[in-house]
């Protein structure tokens, strides 16, 4: 079925885009061999983490703020039906109407259906990566609905027929000579004449998108927070676009995940200062638009709220993985990871990259389809010291691995299992772990330079990315018994 932008792939019901098509060692090794993308990651990533730093240093109470975030998730998800229930009542009690999906397939049958009964063939959507985890955009155009993404990065990943690979910043793998590239293939009406300075490529992306805002009759967008006590919904953003699309289509369907509700405007306030800190290094966003259900003759008359779980309650019920629902999107944690710095967000194959995407995507699509996650970090801790809302991720991590190796185990010991096995035989005994040393030291028969490049299986695994050191030429011992005369 083909769109605006042409022919797309329709993305499988269910899960959505949580899943990657290859395991993440496979695709972060491809990755490792792009050094331009290695070029622009670094520099974006660099930039980024400086302003953060500059403004978050800026506040005393930082420390404060962060345990605040922490504690008003930590209750929404303790009580999320109670919160959610009341959002309903309130968004619904001031005209909005209320939709409840399961699951990806049930979220973008709900959307679909509200769009075509509209009769409008095209929608504008403001950047929501909820959308893209559960394929809304290709289920769309297989209805014969064409979406335009209207955050500035988020049409450049479109027009590029590619994928995003940051929560907040989703064409960070591209720099300016590409974009304008992208611009002057595929954006109709592009003068041909158009330079990569970043002015140039903003205007004609306004030229482009103001023509598609004027002529949308139906806006869908995601939202970062919903306040349950007076059922407001409450999107940051930082272009403007987001308040053209939320005001001026007759028609706004939002999608929401379960875990955004915030009880009380309060709440809100704390969010509002720590989510532009850690995202953009701003000290407040500059649109923060907000709405509740209809108002009569001003924006939208026809305003739909689709709430959607997604494997949501299923993380939700692992009191030690729940925390990573907690996550309000501002992408620090990627900012400052030294695995993401390096392979960039494809290589994580899910919508959700980084850290928070190695915590949160295999809770969502069920540890088995995304095993590989949790292993995609080197428990350096640096997500948990910049996450405004403390997720403690490197502990989730290891949970995770936990639960991975519980899922995997087969009445057939495998070859680490048969490993460790042998390797607590030999331990057990001072004679055999005596006799195991001395076999070792052969390995100074295949030693180069105090190096051992490759061990043969079952150790290859060891040596496949690491060199292994020679053994010593005496074990500590036989230096012992040879210094104090009687042994161990
Ligand atoms: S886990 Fe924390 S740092 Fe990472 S995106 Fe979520 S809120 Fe931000």
């Amino acid at each position: 079925m083909s769109g605006a932008f042409g022919t797309l792939p329709v993305a499988p019901s269910g899960v959505g885009r949580l899943r990657g098509d290859e395991p993440f060692p496979v695709a972060a090794r491809r990755a490792l061999g792009d050094a331009q993308l290695r070029r622009n990651l670094g520099r974006a990533t660099a930039t980024i983490r400086a302003k953060r730093a500059r403004v978050v240093a800026e506040l005393p109470d930082w420390e404060e703020l962060r345990a605040a975030g922490q504690a008003i998730k930590a209750d929404v998800l303790a009580h999320l039906d109670g919160y959610l229930e009341r959002l309903e009542s309130e968004f619904a009690g001031r005209g909005g109407i209320v939709h409840w999906a399961r699951d990806a397939a049930e979220a973008n049958a709900i959307v679909t259906g509200l769009v075509r009964g509209t009769g409008a063939g095209e929608v504008v959507k403001v950047k929501s990566i909820l959308t893209d985890e559960i394929g809304l955009n290709d289920a769309l155009a297989a209805a014969g609905i064409a979406a335009v993404e209207t955050d500035l990065a988020e049409l450049i990943v479109q027009l590029g027929h590619d994928r995003p690979s940051h929560i907040l910043v989703p064409a960070i793998h591209r720099n300016r000579a590409e974009i304008r590239e992208i611009f002057l293939r595929e954006m109709p009406g592009a003068d041909p004449g158009l330079t990569d300075e970043p002015r140039a490529l903003a205007e004609a992306a306004r030229r482009y998108l103001r023509r598609r805002f004027l002529a949308a009759r139906v806006g869908i967008s995601g939202v970062n927070f919903a306040v349950a006590e007076t059922g407001t919904l409450c999107v940051v953003e930082s272009e403007g676009n987001g308040r053209m699309c939320l005001t001026l289509p007759q028609t706004l369907i939002t999608v929401m995940g379960i875990e955004k509700v915030v009880p009380t405007f309060a709440d809100l306030g704390v969010f509002l200062q720590l989510l532009p800190r850690s995202a953009t290094g701003e000290r407040m966003n500059p649109y923060t638009s907000m709405w509740t259900g209809v108002t009569p003759g001003d924006g939208p008359q026809d305003v739909h709220l689709v709430l959607v779980d997604n494997g949501r309650t299923a993380a939700l019920a692992d009191p030690a993985g729940r925390p990573a629902l907690a996550c309000i999107r501002c992408s620090a944690c990627l900012n400052v990871c030294p695995v993401y710095e390096r392979v960039g967000g494809h290589a994580y194959g899910s919508v959700y990259p980084g850290p928070i995407g190695a915590v949160l995507s295999p809770q969502l699509t069920g540890i088995e389809q995304n095993a590989t996650l949790p292993y995609a970090s080197s428990l350096c801790g640096a997500c948990y010291d910049v996450c405004p809302v403390k997720i403690d991720i490197p502990s989730i991590l290891v949970h995770l691995r936990a639960r991975h190796v519980e899922a995997a185990r087969s009445p057939v010991p495998g070859a680490e299992a048969v490993t460790m096995a042998a390797a607590a035989y030999v331990m057990a005994s001072a004679g055999r772990f005596g006799a195991a040393q001395r076999a070792g030291r052969l390995g100074r028969l295949i030693g180069r330079r105090g190096r051992i490049g490759r061990l043969p299986p079952p150790l290859a695994g060891w040596t496949a990315a690491r060199d292994a050191p020679v053994p010593p030429a005496q074990t500590f011992r036989q230096w012992w018994r040879r210094e104090h005369g009687d042994p161990l």
